[in-house]
């Protein structure tokens, strides 16, 4: 097994986590077999209970974990499904340690950072490798933060222990400063200084720029930074995230790698990668989609959503154009007209009431002017009640999430189902934690849009949500062409529904998004984008 440790240096937002993972998709060129884990500094035991404006969107794993987004940019670009063993916060090896600590299980030591909490980290990092050539790791943060250090100092220990099988790369900003008419080696070189004063020594240097470095510049680089010359890699800046594997590799990163560990592989071939960019590049027809949601302040928040729709679009070499609109804004007199412009709306997910009547408005005219739409989550659950009020006449339908007075057509399970198994999945107790979260069958209905687009009766999504669509209401929403088209097993929970007469009205309890790839796009994603251009046609 071998490990590459990737750190940053100077700023944070450099890209180390689409770093890691075009390393990752580099390696498997070349066939072997990778994995990518993140080591988060944070305190927050998971990232479930942050604001979306803070940490962005929570990622969610198959198995259920409430993660980074990075993990999202492992999996889009490796194709390996991430799991909670790849991920670790600092909130978590604390409070396994403070654990283990309370139950006595270190018999009467005195538990500190190291060689407990460190340890606790090389423990992490080593399950669950077996089968593994190379397990890549990002280091969350930036090189210096007091957070980091116990993860620096773990590491560093590791390149001790394992020597010639870790590799560590450091990925900085080299900036051009306008006055100086000049790129800038000095933040770098006090960047890996602070990371040798940690007794780590960078082997390869990743230098993110916005224009062609040097070779004086490398070179200094290179000597101040102690790194041989060809191991200063340049990150040029890129129009499109999927390029970044093929500057990497073109610049030398996959060979210098491999170089490191005296391995040999074939050449390998990164066709896939240029075929994405080449429909990046040179699409044949665009159209417009809005994404409504309560968080767009921060494009973060909807990372999965974005590079979903991408993907969408690029099954139909098209390009997604985005507006992104603030779901309060469409509460505001002549809201309309935005969404009468689009080829498509999706409504996105998001918790608490703020904003709600923004997406039922957006769905209400959606729905009545035909433009093809997808409601994911809270999305689905505003598209259910506007469907409520506006065509069943409940007047008063909404979501016990609210609390307020009202018919709860959105619920909490343990509102209206008696049945201990199901209980039990939806806890109404504090929120670290009590959610439905993870990969989930789904049953679809003969003869619906969905089944089509799926191509299958069984299918797995993964969910975060806390409040159901009451199944109660079945018959009174068919009767009026809504259709519960996907249910969970047990016939019990409603996870899709769409409009029998529109042209493409689907909501969706689960997160379609999360399971795109560029090289598989999300069967629901492809055909909203069909539905979109078909939308468009004059
Ligand atoms: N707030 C809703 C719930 O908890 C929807 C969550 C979401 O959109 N992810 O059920």
């Amino acid at each position: 097994m071998r490990y590459i440790f990737v750190t940053g240096g100077v700023v944070s937002s450099l890209g180390k986590g689409i770093a890691a993972a075009s390393i990752g998709a580099l390696l498997q060129s070349r066939g072997f077999k990778i994995r990518i884990r993140k080591l988060e500094p944070y305190l927050n035991v998971d990232p479930g209970t942050m604001s979306p404006y803070q940490h962005g969107e929570v990622f969610v794993t198959e198995d259920g974990a409430e993660t980074d987004l990075d993990l999202g940019h492992y999996e889009r670009f490796t194709g390996v499904d991430t799991s909670k063993h790849d991920i670790l916060s600092s909130g978590r090896v604390y409070f396994d340690v403070l654990t283990k600590e309370r139950k006595g299980d270190y018999l009467g030591a005195t538990v500190q950072i190291i060689p407990h909490v460190t340890d606790a980290i090389k423990e992490f990092l080593a399950k669950d490798t077996q089968d593994l050539d190379f397990l890549i790791v990002e280091i969350g943060g930036t090189v210096g933060d007091i957070e980091g250090l116990p993860y620096l100092e773990a590491i560093r220990q590791m390149g001790h222990e394992l020597r010639h099988n870790v590799l560590f790369v450091h990925l900085t900003l080299v900036p051009f400063i306008p006055s100086a008419g000049e790129l800038k080696t000095k933040p770098t070189q006090h960047s890996v200084k602070t990371l040798q004063s940690l007794g780590i020594q960078p082997n390869i240097l990743l230098c993110r720029c916005d224009r062609i470095i040097p070779d004086d510049s490398k070179k200094k680089l290179a000597q101040f930074c102690n790194v041989p010359n060809n191991c200063v890699v340049e990150a040029l800046d890129v129009e499109s995230i999927y390029e970044v594997p093929l500057v990497f590799n073109e610049e030398g990163l996959t060979d210098r790698i491999l170089e490191h560990f005296h391995l040999e592989s074939a050449p390998g071939s990164l066709e896939k990668w240029k075929e994405i960019v080449s429909k990046v590049k040179s699409p044949k027809s665009f159209v417009k989609i809005g994404l409504v949601g309560k968080y767009v302040g921060l494009q973060d928040a909807y990372k999965s959503v974005k590079e979903a729709l991408l993907h969408g679009g690029f099954a139909h070499d098209t390009k997604v154009e985005i507006d992104w609109i603030d779901a309060q804004d469409m509460e505001e007199k002549g809201y309309q007209q935005r969404l009468a412009s689009l080829d498509g709306v999706l409504v996105a997910g998001g918790f608490g009431k703020r904003g709600t009547q923004g997406m039922i408005n957006t769905l209400g005219y959606t729905r009545i002017h035909n433009i093809p739409t997808l409601g994911i989550c809270y999305g689905m659950q505003m598209a259910v009640i506007e469907f409520a009020r506006n065509v069943l006449n409940i007047a008063d339908a909404k979501s016990s999430e609210w609390g307020e007075k009202g018919t709860d057509i959105i619920g909490l399970l343990t509102e209206w189902v008696k049945d201990g198994d199901v209980q039990q999945r939806s806890k109404d107790s504090d929120l670290g934690g009590t959610m439905r979260v993870g990969s989930y069958e789904c049953h679809l209905k003969d003869d619906t849009r969905v089944k089509k687009a799926y191509g299958s009766t069984i299918i797995h999504e993964r969910h975060r949500h806390r409040y159901e669509v009451n199944i109660d209401y079945k018959a009174q929403f068919e009767e009026k062409g809504f259709v519960f088209a996907g249910l969970s097993p047990d016939g019990k929970l409603p996870e899709i529904i769409e409009l029998k007469d529109h042209p493409w009205f689907i909501g969706v309890q689960f997160h379609p998004e999360l399971k795109s790839r560029p090289f598989a796009p999300a069967p629901l994603f492809k055909d909203f984008i069909r539905a979109a251009l078909e939308h468009k046609k004059p």
